[in-house]
């Protein structure tokens, strides 16, 4: 017996809109049959179904719905069948792609994305922890025939700390990955670029797919530039900007393991690289520095990480995410190409507008957008679920 989750007198609005989070300020009472990381069926205070979802009591998120279908048994059959829906969303043709996108796919807490032979799994909850055995298989037994070699976990995540969950990596089912692989993405110009991920230590699962088809827009418009990609990681964006016809690309990364990666990426495509296209520093630094010794490029690629992770934090990521691109708009040439990004989620697409705005009048310069960008088809949005838009970027032409 599974056991309920009776809500408070009047808090049933966002589970009945199919918001997938229930806080604990929410909910009246747990039953104790109810255990943590099990499912339960989710009532309102009057008893009336409201859903079925995996519960933690350590959490603040103490539930997390999968289905708000009274006749929808959580069961084997269930996770199979989610897994299925969106892997099927995919499409078959993409090299590397993220494969399941957590609450926007219906499976929240769970992360699945593709390289190649190789699907990493990042497991964020204590529900998911709990039938990861059954997640695995099911993976593997969806692949069959397609020459799945191996399934690896990712989950050395902090948020898995709100959880109750330590970090863990390793080897779910399969083969030991290499430690590079090969992933072949598609260019602005249509021909492959080649980028190697390293899905046990590198970042996130091991590069950032959800940049992908935002590369590729960057790329076009650094035809015969010379560019300069800050936060560069292991040089995505310098390969799709090469492969577009870039003249050269200077990137710009704290991590020299990243930068030697990117070096290597170039090369692996063909394209000749020296000393000085890769800088190691802090780019806020790097930035002012180039300001000062009157540096200035044709187009600039700011791609910085996530800079606000609370409520509390925007005002701080909003001052930092100003910074960098009023330095970077007083070193573009006239005409000059900027292509700015913010994962933040706490970033609204609007506040990012207004900061790079901000940013202009202080710089002196007019600036137009040309494209808005955002996720890829792969990293979906759940309507009910607004929290899981993050990314979002303007390319811009600043006079
Ligand atoms: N543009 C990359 C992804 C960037 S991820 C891509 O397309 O794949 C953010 C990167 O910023 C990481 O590689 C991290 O090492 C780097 N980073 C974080 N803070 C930094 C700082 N202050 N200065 C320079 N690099 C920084």
């Amino acid at each position: 017996m599974s056991g309920k989750v009776i809500l408070k007198e009047g808090r049933e609005k966002p589970v009945r809109q199919r918001h997938p989070w229930i806080f604990g300020g929410a909910i009246g009472r747990i039953e104790d049959s109810v255990q943590d990381g099990g499912v339960a069926d989710i009532v309102a205070a009057n008893g009336a179904f409201l859903g079925r979802g995996y519960v933690n009591r350590r959490s603040q998120i103490v539930v997390r719905l999968l289905t708000w279908r009274e006749e929808e048994a959580v069961d084997e059959a269930f996770w199979r069948g989610r897994l299925k829906r969106a892997i099927d969303a995919r499409p078959a043709q993409e090299d590397a792609c993220r494969l399941v996108n957590a609450e926007s796919d219906g499976l929240p807490g769970l992360v699945v994305d593709r390289y190649g032979q190789w699907l990493v799994v990042q497991s964020l909850t204590l529900g998911i922890e709990q039938h990861k055995p059954l997640i695995a298989q099911a993976l593997a037994d969806l692949f069959e025939g397609k020459g799945l070699k191996g399934i690896y976990e990712r989950s050395d995540v902090d948020v898995r700390e709100k959880e109750g969950l330590g970090e863990t990596t390793g080897l779910l089912w399969g083969a030991e990955p290499p430690e590079l692989i090969q992933i072949s993405e598609r260019s602005a110009e249509g021909q492959p670029v080649q980028m190697l991920v390293d899905i046990r230590k590198g970042q996130k699962t091991g590069y950032y797919l959800d940049q992908r088809e935002n590369r590729r827009r960057t790329a076009q418009r650094c035809r015969g530039a010379e560019v300069l990609n800050l936060f560069s990681y292991t040089g995505g964006f310098a390969a799709h900007a090469l492969a577009a016809g870039a003249r050269r690309v200077i990137s710009v990364d704290s991590s020299a393991e990243a930068l030697a990666m990117a070096r290597r990426n170039l090369e692996l495509n063909g394209f000749t690289t020296s000393d000085d296209d890769f800088v190691v520093g802090n780019v806020f630094e790097v930035l002012r520095r180039y300001r000062a010794e009157e540096r200035h490029f044709d187009a600039i690629i700011l791609d910085p990480p996530k800079l606000a992770f609370t409520a509390a934090q925007v005002d701080r990521a909003a001052r930092a995410y100003k910074d960098l691109n009023m330095v970077s708009m007083q070193i573009l040439k006239p005409d000059g190409i900027l292509a700015t990004f913010s994962c933040s989620g706490r970033v609204s697409a609007d506040l990012f507008q207004k900061i790079v705005f901000g940013a202009s009048v202080d710089a002196g310069r007019e600036a137009q957008i040309l494209e808005k960008l955002s996720h890829p088809p792969d990293h979906p949005v759940m309507l009910s679920f607004p929290e899981g838009e993050y990314l979002k970027g303007l390319i811009c032409r600043v006079y």
